[in-house]
């Protein structure tokens, strides 16, 4: 897993220039551009930018203080010196939120309040490492009152610490808001060349979302799972009865429950046999489906699916 994000060399760029300022960079940021192209992976990056013990052109990803920047196996992000705050979707009474908005409690103390730690007296005590950096996603929920009792902070987070704001650009904040940020844009992000070749014409790399790139890259490499199973069931019927019954665990394996991608791919291998294999086949699947939807023995019902579909690909019927 890498700290550097993807397609967004610019404004990479950018960042570099301004951290290189060291205590003079501005320390109130605002990341600008379109949903979806990275805005939070770059105020990470920033973040380990920042905090980052080599001083290379990305966070080495490798010291203590970027090691906390990357997240763990469930993806959760256990940082010391890095915080995100969004539109909370309740009220402080507990209720749904008519629409999500950052409450002020989220940025400054307030009394009743169930907030322990808000952001800007996190944002004040000293980092952990190198550099604190706190992250206010879409900042253009951000009420005139809320701003307001964070002024203080906006107008000059604490040294050692940069405040980033997350926006689609400076006409969507306040005017108190917007004038007070360092702006830096981002694009669409580019999608590496072989990310390309693989996923064209596929819309998230128009619009430049490496996320949902990403998850069709998984995806396909799903899918190529499948076949590849398909493909190794196809070859074991003929065969010895226990190498065919483990080729179908395996397919099974690999079928989530609802997924109508598998029952796709074993119609396009049937019709390849011909035409009665296509109708047995088409049938034995058929009848497995019914079977497991049934909650009948799994097991059982694989066995008797592969003993229905050896009739016909067997060499020797
Ligand atoms: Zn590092």
């Amino acid at each position: 897993m890498s700290l550097v994000p993807e397609g967004q060399a610019a404004a990479l760029a950018a960042l570099r220039a301004l951290a290189a300022r060291g205590d003079d960079a501005p320390r109130t940021l605002l990341l600008a551009g379109p949903d979806g192209v990275g805005r939070r992976d770059v105020a990470r990056w920033y973040a380990a930018l920042r905090g980052c013990a080599a001083n290379l052109d990305d966070p080495c990803g490798r010291c203590p203080a970027c090691r906390t920047l990357l997240p763990d196996a469930d993806g959760v992000l256990d940082a010391p010196d890095y915080r995100e705050v969004g539109p909370a979707t309740t009220t402080r009474d507990g209720k749904p939120a008519r629409r999500p908005q950052l409450r002020i409690d989220q940025l400054v103390p307030r009394e009743r309040s169930d907030v322990d730690d808000p952001l800007g007296t996190w944002l004040a005590r000293p980092p952990a490492f190198r550099h604190r950096v706190g992250t206010i996603v879409r900042a253009e929920t951000l009420t005139e009152e809320a701003a307001n009792a964070f002024l203080t902070t906006l107008e000059a987070p604490p040294r050692n610490a940069t405040l980033v704001l997350i926006a689609p650009g400076p006409d969507a904040l306040l005017p108190t808001v917007a004038s007070r940020c360092a702006v830096v844009r981002l694009r669409p992000a580019d999608a590496p060349a072989a990310v390309r070749a693989r996923l064209a014409p596929h819309p998230s790399l128009r619009l430049g979302r490496p996320a949902a790139w990403r998850s069709a890259l998984a995806d396909e490499a799903s899918t190529d799972a499948k076949r590849a199973a398909v493909a190794d069931l196809l070859a074991a019927l003929p065969g010895d009865l226990a190498d065919a019954f483990a080729a179908a665990e395996a397919l099974a394996a690999a079928w989530p429950t609802g997924d109508d991608e598998m029952p796709g791919l074993l119609r396009e291998a049937w019709r390849s046999a011909g035409p009665a294999a296509y109708a047995n086949g088409d049938a034995a699947t058929a009848a497995l489906e019914e079977a497991w939807g049934a909650y009948a023995h799994r097991e059982l019902a694989l066995r008797r699916w592969v003993l229905a579909l050896r009739s016909s690909f067997s060499r020797h019927p």
